[in-house]
């Protein structure tokens, strides 16, 4: 097999072809083989082993770039870039200068230590919600008035002892031209309708009398009582008391004379139960 030749004279050949083309001097050659000679040894070793000197920039912690806390340099010795051929407006300072500035800011700033990111405070306790306020009760509806009457019984309740048109030679017009009632003294006496007292006093056989006119024209007369409780020319609505029942004027007993007539006069006298009757009125 050819023998290979020594790396050291090879090397002198090619640096003797170099100073032949440039014309410098022989010894200066050697020196510069030397280095070279040195620089490719070392080229070879770091070629031939995995030495400790070389980085794997994947090998996880080795690396700023892939390592999830790596250190960062040092301010000052990080070279960023190289020359840059851009040209400033500044003739202050270079191009580099300026991204080693830029970067020692960065590094400077990413170097500081972080505070501690503040454990979450525990939430203030919600303030309770006020209870929404109860929607107030909606005002109950008033309730409509009940109607007022608009007739009424002369003595609510009480039955009829001697009823009207009864023939009788006793009485002027030759019949019981009203109806009684029998009540005792004092019972409350009651307006028959909305109406206005015609008269309210003494009346020969009648006693003492109220009579009033009512809305249709109609007159109503209450005679025998023992009170009066109202005035001629007052109004008085159905149901309100006039008076009280009793025994005075040509009477034989305690008993409410009523009559119904169609003129303010006597003898001008309708059915008072079939008039009060046709009007709703049933309590007798
Ligand atoms: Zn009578």
């Amino acid at each position: 097999m050819p023998s290979v030749p020594p790396l050291g004279p090879a090397l002198c050949r090619l640096a003797d072809s170099f100073l032949r083309q440039t014309g410098r001097n022989h010894s200066t050659t050697a020196a510069a083989a030397g280095a070279a000679v040195l620089t490719g040894a070392l080229l070879l070793a770091a070629s031939g082993s995995a030495s400790a000197q070389t980085v794997d920039p994947t090998t996880p912690g080795s690396s700023a770039f892939t390592a999830p806390h790596g250190a960062a340099p040092a301010s000052g010795l990080v070279q960023v870039a190289g020359p840059s051929p851009y040209t400033l407006p500044s003739e202050q300072y270079s191009a580099q200068e300026y991204v080693a500035v830029a970067a020692n800011l960065l590094t400077e700033q990413a170097a500081e230590p972080q505070p501690e990111p503040a454990a979450p405070e525990a939430p203030a306790p919600a303030p309770a919600p006020e209870p929404a306020p109860e929607p107030a009760p909606a005002p109950a509806p008033a309730p409509a008035p009940a109607p007022a009457p608009q007739w009424s019984a002369p003595a609510p309740g009480a039955p009829t002892s001697n009823p009207y048109g009864v023939r009788n030679v006793h009485y002027a017009a030759g019949y019981h031209t009203g109806v009684d009632f029998a009540v005792s003294p004092g019972t409350r006496l009651l307006a028959v309708g909305n109406a206005t007292v015609v008269s309210a006093g003494w009346d020969g056989a009648y006693g003492k009398e109220v009579v009033l006119r009512l809305p249709d024209g109609r007159y109503a007369q209450y005679a025998h009582m023992s009170s009066i409780s109202v005035s001629a020319g007052q109004r008085v609505a159905a149901g309100q008391q006039i008076g009280r029942s009793g025994n005075t004027g040509n009477s034989t007993g305690p008993h409410l004379h009523f009559e119904i007539r169609s003129a303010n006069q006597y003898g001008a006298v309708i059915n008072p139960i079939a008039y009060l009757s046709a009007r709703g009125v049933t309590d007798f």
